[in-house]
Order: structure tokens, then C-alpha cells, then sequence
């Protein structure tokens, strides 16, 4: 992916999220010196399986595993004590983190109130979200009434902040008719614990990403979720509250959008998401519990089941579109491996007429009934094969056809779990 011309790669989900981020920003960070978490909060979960072992990364970037520099951007949303346990973990399993990870001062912190809301109004509107705080944070955010990370520069003006925060939080959830109210001196004693270990670790994160771009150091930047959770592009209003697409990258790790050379996206060799909310090639639930066993689709936060159906060339097309993709990275394609047949989305009828994209709307979005081509399985494991011409070919007519009716370049294809387990199309 890197080269003389590509110095800055974003890797971006291309359907509603779990397509398998974690492992290939983990093989790319090995040629990485940077790598930038850019939105999203403690609600995405990555993991990478290193073939010696498996390690879930919720807020820390996956790169920190393969040696790189690690930026925590500042369009992320901050639970420290989530991140300091992860570090600690990481730390007691021998990864090396001392002046490998950072973050930027202007991210916003998920604080104990956050998630005390998003718990209540999840109780009203079941959005689906993980109750993690993290919309709640980016209301804040946009409210401009958040608690940023360099606000704990200063210990009185922070323990200011956050009572005042606090109380307004308690008469919301008032409001809301919650159970448990938010505790001032929680909070406060929670923040004059936390400054000490997050304030040396609080940089001017976008300045480092230019710094790093100008000496001509790669850089990767990681994304959370995936395009059809973006709050703008996704299927509103079952979205998170972030911008996952590539224009998020710019803005989150705080770089211009010309300092972007690719964007990766990457997709399942089918389709899940988790939660509420449309998911038109769901397949019936026989055929949804085999590929959920197969591919092992529970959430790595929640544990939660995953839906599962066949692969959406139109969601993959508008992932294509919105994000300015420049190749692709189909993972999970072994989990296909025994199926004899395989349907793929090629487009969708809408009130009896041929709809190329993706409907803005709920009701529009419900009402699309999708159009599927059969391809042929292959019914052989393709777990060991390194090069695409080890994969049978019927594995290879599906990923060109994948490609084609995306419109973007196959770059990776993931055949396993394990680091190793991966096709890098030349
Ligand atoms: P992310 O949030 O996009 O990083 O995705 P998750 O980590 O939530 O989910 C991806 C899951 O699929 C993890 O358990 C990975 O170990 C696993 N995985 C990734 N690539 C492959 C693959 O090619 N084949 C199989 N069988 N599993 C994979």
C-alpha cells in the first residue's frame, strides 16, 4: 500500500462496520509509522489475531500491536478509563507502549454522565446503541459544551467544567426519568485521578500527523464503524454520531484532504451489521445463523449477535462513492468456503423499478427489494492460500465480480483470522 507516492492511506470500513478493520490495519501498520484513530469512541471493537495471540482494541489504535506510533485523533471521543484498562492489558501481555501512544488535546472525554444518558434515552429511542456514551459525548461536542482532554491543563477550571456538566446532565436525565443520577464528587475525584496520567500524553496530534507527512513517514489512518453508519451517509438515524467515512479522516486526525494519498475500504465477503436498523440482502435466518456460526459474527464490544446475508454490491458502490475509495480488501472470504452456491446484490427494484444507490430514507430503504445474481461456490478451504492464484476459481470469478460490480480494485483478500492469512494482489 505504501510507496515513493502513497505516504498517507486511510483505511476505512465500506458497509455497517466489523468488516475486519482490525486485521488489515495491523498488517498495514507494519509498514507504518503512524498510526491515527480518527472518530468514533470505546464503542468500536478491533480485533487482531497476531497467530500467537487474539488482542480487542476499543479505543487504542490496532497498530500498536506491530510496533507503530499511535495517535489517538482529535474527532475521537475519549472514555478514559476505558483506555487507560486497555493499556494496562496491553502492557501485562508485553506490548511495548511507552512513547508509542498519544493524544491529541483537543478529543473529547466520555465521562460517567455520558453514559448515564445514552443508557436513558437507549431506553426510549432502542437506536441500538452499546450505551458507551458515546453520542451523548458527541452532542456535547457539537453543543459546545464538552470536557476536552487539554481542559485538564488546568485543575480548577476543569473540576468547574465538569460539576457544571454534571448538573446539567442530572436534569436531563430528570427529564428522562432515570434511575441513577450522575455524582459531582465522582466525577470530580475521577478527573484530578485521570489528568496525571492523560495529561502527559496530550499533543497537538494534527501537528505530528504533518510533521510525520513532511519527513516522508507513512502514515495510516484508522478508521471505526463503517460508511452506512456514518451520520451523514449511513442509514439514518441508525448511524453512530461520527463521520466514518474518508472526509472524517481529514478532519479527525486534523490533517487537509490532499495530504490523503489512498483510501482503503474494507468489506466482508458478505454483509452484517449489528443492531437495529435496514439491512436489505439479510439473509433468512437458516442461511443468517450458518454464516453467523461460520464467520464467528458477535460483536467484539458487545458480544451481540450479528445479522448476516449476502454481499450489497449497491452498498459497497455508495461506500465506493462516498468515501473516494482507490481499492478494496475483502476479508473473510473462507467463511464462504462451503457454500455451494453464493447470491450476490447487483442492484435494487424500488417500487418495481431499478434503484442504483442507496435511498436516503428509512421508508424508501425498507421498501427496496434486492436483485441477486447466483455465483458458484468453490466448496474448498482457502485458509492457506497466499496468492491469488492459490484460490480455486470460482474464488477468484467471485472476487472479480465483486470488483466489477463495486467499480474499485480488489488490493487485499483476508482468508483467515490470523496476520498471516492474507492475499496482497499485485
Ligand atoms: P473491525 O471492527 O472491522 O476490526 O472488525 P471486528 O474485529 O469486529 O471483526 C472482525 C472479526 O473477523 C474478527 O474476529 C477477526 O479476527 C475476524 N476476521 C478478520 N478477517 C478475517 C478473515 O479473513 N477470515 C475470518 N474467518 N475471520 C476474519
Amino acid at each position: 500500500m505504501f510507496g515513493p507516492k502513497t505516504h498517507c492511506v486511510v483505511v476505512v470500513g465500506a458497509q455497517w462496520g466489523d468488516e475486519g478493520k482490525g486485521k488489515v490495519v495491523d498488517v498495514l501498520a507494519e509498514r507504518a509509522d503512524l498510526v491515527v484513530r480518527y472518530q468514533g469512541g470505546a464503542n468500536a471493537g478491533h480485533t487482531v489475531d497476531t497467530g500467537t495471540g487474539e488482542f480487542v482494541l476499543h479505543q487504542i489504535p490496532s497498530g500498536i500491536i506491530q510496533g507503530a506510533v499511535c495517535l489517538v485523533g482529535n474527532g475521537v471521543v475519549l472514555d478514559p478509563e476505558t483506555f487507560f484498562q486497555e493499556l494496562d492489558g496491553l502492557v501485562a501481555r508485553g506490548v511495548k507502549v511507552e512513547h508509542r501512544i498519544f493524544i491529541s488535546d483537543r478529543a473529547h472525554l466520555t465521562l460517567p454522565y455520558h453514559k448515564l444518558l445514552d443508557q436513558a434515552r437507549e431506553a426510549r429511542e432502542r437506536l441500538g446503541t452499546t450505551g458507551r456514551g458515546i453520542g451523548p459525548t458527541y452532542e456535547d461536542k457539537y453543543g459546545r459544551r464538552g470536557v476536552r482532554v487539554g481542559d485538564l491543563r488546568d485543575a480548577g477550571r476543569a473540576a468547574d467544567l465538569v460539576a457544571g456538566r454534571v448538573a446539567a446532565a442530572n436534569e436531563m436525565l430528570t427529564m428522562l426519568g432515570a434511575r441513577e443520577l450522575a455524582d459531582v464528587a465522582e466525577h470530580r475525584r475521577l478527573v484530578e485521578r485521570l489528568a496525571p496520567r492523560l495529561l502527559p500524553l496530550a499533543i497537538d496530534a494534527g501537528r505530528v500527523v504533518y510533521e510525520a507527512l513532511e519527513r516522508g513517514e507513512s502514515v495510516l489512518l484508522e478508521g471505526a464503524q463503517g460508511a452506512l453508519l456514518d451520520v451523514d451517509h449511513g442509514t439514518y438515524p441508525y448511524v453512530t454520531s461520527s463521520h466514518t467515512t474518508a472526509g472524517g479522516a481529514s478532519v479527525g486526525a486534523g490533517i487537509g484532504p490532499t495530504a490523503i494519498d489512498a483510501v482503503l475500504g474494507v468489506v466482508k465477503a458478505y454483509t452484517t451489521r449489528v443492531g437495529n436498523g435496514p439491512l436489505p440482502t439479510e439473509a433468512e435466518p437458516a442461511t443468517a445463523e450458518r454464516i453467523r456460526k461460520l464467520g464467528g459474527e458477535f460483536g467484539a464490544t458487545t458480544g451481540r449477535p450479528r445479522r448476516c446475508g449476502w454481499f450489497d454490491a449497491v452498498v459497497v458502490r455508495y461506500a465506493v462513492r462516498v468515501n473516494g475509495l482507490t481499492g478494496l480488501a475483502v476479508t473473510k472470504l473462507d467463511v464462504l468456503d462451503t457454500f455451494a452456491e453464493i447470491p450476490v446484490c447487483v442492484g435494487y427494484l424500488l417500487d418495481g423499478e431499478a434503484f442504483d444507490s442507496m435511498p436516503a430514507d428509512l421508508d424508501r430503504i425498507d421498501r427496496v427489494k434486492p436483485i441477486y445474481e447466483t455465483l458458484p461456490g468453490w466448496r474448498q478451504a482457502t485458509g492457506a492460500a497466499r496468492r491469488l492464484a492459490d484460490l480455486p476459481p470460482p474464488a477468484r470469478a467471485y472476487l472479480d465480480r465483486l470488483q466489477d460490480l463495486a467499480r474499485c480494485p480488489v488490493r487485499y483478500v483476508s482468508v483467515g483470522t490470523r496476520r498471516d492469512q492474507i492475499i496482497e494482489v499485485s
